[in-house]
Order: structure tokens, then sequence, then C-alpha cells
């Protein structure tokens, strides 16, 4: 073939990039094209933005990144801005390509992206997938994902008992692009549509977007910490950057392949130790292609109220509980450090990410759809298949039949004994005693008095009755 175009999408990297690989492989030249939408910028169905600064910037760094690895390849990355559907046949005719190489991802919107593209292309212009962004390819699974169980583990164990994570692929040495092409700016935060997020001391990690800044974090984290001897133990952290590999941003981009950290962590169990731990970091790649697959079963039901069961769950739609959740102005601190983390950082940790949906969607019993589309708007490691999937499984409309709500308090007791992390994000709360710090409506007037910390003055009263909701949940 002679000439080829790649339109990058949710896989920022050379290494382990079978769309960009097979492109090179195929074609005498080769055409990287990246462009920012701008149906991305502004608000999304249920209200806030939907992309958010930090994940704005991370994603501005990740183009950044995959330019100059383009580049020192001999290669270049056009960058557009505009709908995929106006970019890349525009691109496409512009250098008379025979073919487009994409990565696809079985969700409503991007699908929707690939058929505009493919539409406008016509048919002179072949259109090859390259589904590049799991563990295990749909190809090597025992059942094909339509048919695949809705219960994660049963799913693990076959898939697991059947089948092997494929070798990554490596970089290319060259990318050959035609000469005469207009490489195009990365446009600006501002020009993007948003400020530049300000860093806070706070926050676990300054994720850095970007391919090398992907590797350099397995680097750090894996290798000089030493950390993934102690990963299973140590995941349900909430402070610091290694209580788990923070590696969500860079494979929700596609910086980093989860195929590629596979094969770090079996380089680690070859060089240092296996056990329970290393494996773990695998078990959780294996829950992200869990909700990928599923993602392929049931498209578009993952967004209806009541999720893949279809569950009528009569949920309320009071806006003003929404914007205390939202704002992390429940009262009920566990929660609303969590969500005070998020609007400052963008990420939030595992453990508290359940947390605030149960609270949501358990406690409150508010439309569980809008927490997502919050969670859309705030998150740095934003994924649709994770968040969406994450969501609905909380709420029990999704995958897993447990009743799971979680007792916000005991769970803040539990995964927080000393108060530390809530007092980290609620600075007002730093005088209490860590039981009062974790249920301040049990203080009376007067310790309230003594502790300098007043009610509905300093830190808000509760929104509702937590402990009675629970035990009517209970
Ligand atoms: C309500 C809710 C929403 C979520 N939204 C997202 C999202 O938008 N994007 C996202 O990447 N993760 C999401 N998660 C999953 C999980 O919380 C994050 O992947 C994890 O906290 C990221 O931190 P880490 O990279 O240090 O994770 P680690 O604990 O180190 O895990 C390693 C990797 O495994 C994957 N992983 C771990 N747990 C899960 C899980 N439950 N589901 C899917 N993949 C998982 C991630 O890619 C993660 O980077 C969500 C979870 C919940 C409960």
């Amino acid at each position: 073939m002679d000439t080829a175009v790649v339109w990058f999408r949710d896989d920022l990297r050379v290494t382990d990039n079978p769309t960009l690989a097979d492109a090179v492989a195929a074609a005498d030249r080769v055409v990287p094209v990246y462009t920012f939408d701008p149906r991305r910028r502004g608000d999304g169905e249920y209200g806030p933005a939907k992309h958010a600064p930090h994940r704005t910037r991370f994603r501005r760094e990740a183009v950044l990144a995959l330019r100059g690895a383009l580049r020192e390849r001999g290669g270049d990355l056009l960058v557009r801005e505009g709908r995929p559907a106006d970019v890349v046949p525009s691109v496409a005719s512009e250098v008379s390509a025979d073919a487009v190489f994409a990565a696809t991802k079985a969700a409503p919107e991007e699908l929707a992206a690939e058929s505009a593209v493919r539409r406008a292309l016509g048919a002179g212009v072949d259109v090859e997938r390259r589904w590049t962004h799991t563990l295990y390819h749909p190809e090597d699974l025992p059942t094909p994902p339509a048919d695949m169980d809705d219960t994660f583990t049963p799913w693990r164990k076959a898939v697991e008992a059947a089948t092997e994570v494929r070798a990554p692929v490596p970089a290319p040495e060259s990318v050959p692009v035609p000469d005469g092409l207009a490489a195009g700016e990365v446009p600006t935060l501002p020009e993007l549509g948003v400020e530049a997020p300000t860093d806070d001391d706070r926050a676990v990690l300054r994720f850095e977007g970007g391919e090398p800044a992907g590797m350099a974090r397995v680097e750090s984290y894996v290798w000089e910490g030493d950390h993934l001897r102690e990963y299973r133990e140590t995941r349900n952290g909430l402070l610091g950057a290694d209580y788990s590999s923070k590696l969500s941003p860079w494979l929700a981009a596609g910086c980093l392949s989860p195929r590629w950290v596979h094969r770090e962590v079996e380089r680690y169990e070859a060089e240092r130790v296996a056990n329970e731990d290393t494996y773990w970091l695998v078990f959780e790649l294996m829950w992200r292609d869990f909700f990928q697959f599923q993602f392929r079963k049931h498209g578009a039901a993952f967004f209806a109220p009541g999720g893949i069961r279809d569950a009528d769950a009569g949920w309320r739609r009071d806006r003003e509980a929404f914007r205390r959740w939202a704002a992390g102005e429940t009262g009920v601190p566990f929660v609303d450090a969590n969500i005070r983390e998020l609007n400052r950082t963008g990420y939030m940790s595992n453990r508290g990410r359940q947390n605030v949906a149960s609270f949501l969607a358990d406690a409150l019993r508010i439309d569980w759809r809008w927490g997502a589309a919050y969670f859309e708007s705030r998150l740095v490691d934003y994924d649709v298949a994770s968040n969406w999937g994450n969501w609905a499984y909380q709420a029990g409309v999704g995958n897993d039949s447990r009743d799971r709500f979680f007792d916000v308090c005991s769970q803040a007791e539990y995964y927080d004994d000393d108060a530390e992390y809530v007092k980290t994000w609620l600075p007002e709360l730093e005088g209490l005693p860590p039981e009062y710090a974790h249920r301040p409506w049990r203080l009376s007037e007067g310790e309230q008095a003594d502790y300098g910390v007043g009610l509905g003055v300093d830190y808000p009263e509760p929104m509702l009755d937590v402990e009675a909701r629970y035990e009517e949940l209970a």
C-alpha cells in the first residue's frame, strides 16, 4: 500500500500499538493524526463539563509526547482541531490515503465516531480497525464477548485457564511520513476550553501525560520503589503515591498498554519475587478487561437508569442533594474528603470511589448516572467502560447481583482509623479525635465549643441521619 493514515485516539503510544505497527508494516508512507474534538468540551448530558482540566492537561501532554516519539522516528503527528469525521477524511484526501488505521473501543460514542469517519471517507479508503486496549485480545477469549459471563469470577477463571496474554508489539524503528504536511500546533489549555489546574501538595501524584511519563511511573513504582511485592496489602490505601500503582491515567489514554505492564510484572516476578501481590496487579487488569468486554456485550444498556439488569430502582432526582455531594458538603467527612480530593486533583482512590458511589446511590438513592457523569467530568483517568461499569456495579444495576452498600462511617473507621486522610482534605476537622472526625454529628454542643468545630459553621451538618439510614438498609 502506498499511504496509510493512522488516526490516534485513546492509544497515545508507540510501544505495543498494533494500529501504528501494522500501518508501518503495510504502507510506504504513514501519516499519523490526532484531532481534538470540540464536542468533548462544554457540558455533557447531565450538566457538568465533559472534559475536566486535569484530564485535558494530561491528554495535551500525551499528544505532545506522542509527537516527540514519532519525530524521533523520523515521523510526525499532525494535530488538528475538529470532529474526526471532518478531520480524518480531509487528511486522507490530502495525502491520497489508501487506508485509515485506527483503534476501536466498544462504547457508543466511540463507535459512532468511527462510523461517521467511515461514512465520510467513502468507499475508496479502507478502514483498518485494531483492538489494542485490553490485556487479552477478544479473539483469544474462550467465549466471545457477546456470550461472556456477566459475573467476574467465573469469567476470569475461564479466561485464565484457556488463554495467554499476547506479547507486546515493539515500537516501529521509523515512521516514514511524507514531506510537506503542516504538522499543526498543539492547542493551549485555554484554547481547549480549560484553565490550567492548580497543583495541590496533597495530590497523590502530578500525573503527567505521555508514554515516557507512564513508563517512568512503572520504573518508580515497580522497580525503584519495589512496591509490587506488597501491592495487594496496600491497594486499599488513601494517602500518598505508592499505595497503588496509579497507572490508570496512562492506561485510560493508552499511553501504556496493559500487555506491556503485564510483561513488566512478569519480568519483576522473574527477577525479584512472584507472590499473590504481584499477581494482584494482573488480577486488577482483568477487572479492567472485564468491563471493556462487558461494554462490547451490553453497549448502551450501561447508560440506562436500570443498567444492564433493567432494574427499576426509582432513583431520586434531587438537584440540591446532588450539588452537596458533588461539592463535598454532605456533612459526612469520608465522603466529603474523597470528593474534595477528586475536585482538587482529578484522582480518587478505589476505596474512595466505591464509598462515594455507594453513598450517592444507596444512602441518598440519587440517580447513579449523575454521579457517573460527574466522575466523567472530573477524573484524570476517566475510561468509559471502567467508570460506567463500576458505577452500575456499585449502584446494583450492573454486574454481580450481591447487595453491596457500603457503610461509609464504618469504612472510614477501618481504612482511615487515625482519620489522617479525612483531616488532610478537611483541615477544619484537624482538632478532632478520630471517632469524632468520622462522625462529627455525635459532638455535643459543649464538645463543639471545646474542640473549636461548630457544626453548620466550620463544617456542614450532615444532610441525612446516615447512621439511621444504614440501619434501615442493613
Ligand atoms: C465508581 C467507580 C468509578 C471508577 N472509574 C474509573 C475510571 O473512570 N477509570 C479507571 O481507570 N478506573 C476507574 N475505576 C476503577 C479504579 O478505582 C481505578 O482504576 C483505580 O482506583 C486507579 O488507581 P490505580 O491505577 O492506582 O489502581 P490499581 O489498584 O493500581 O490497579 C491497577 C489498574 O487496574 C485497573 N483497575 C483496578 N481496579 C479496577 C476496577 N475496579 N475496574 C476497572 N479497572 C480497574 C486500572 O486500570 C488500574 O490502573 C472506578 C472505580 C469505581 C468504584
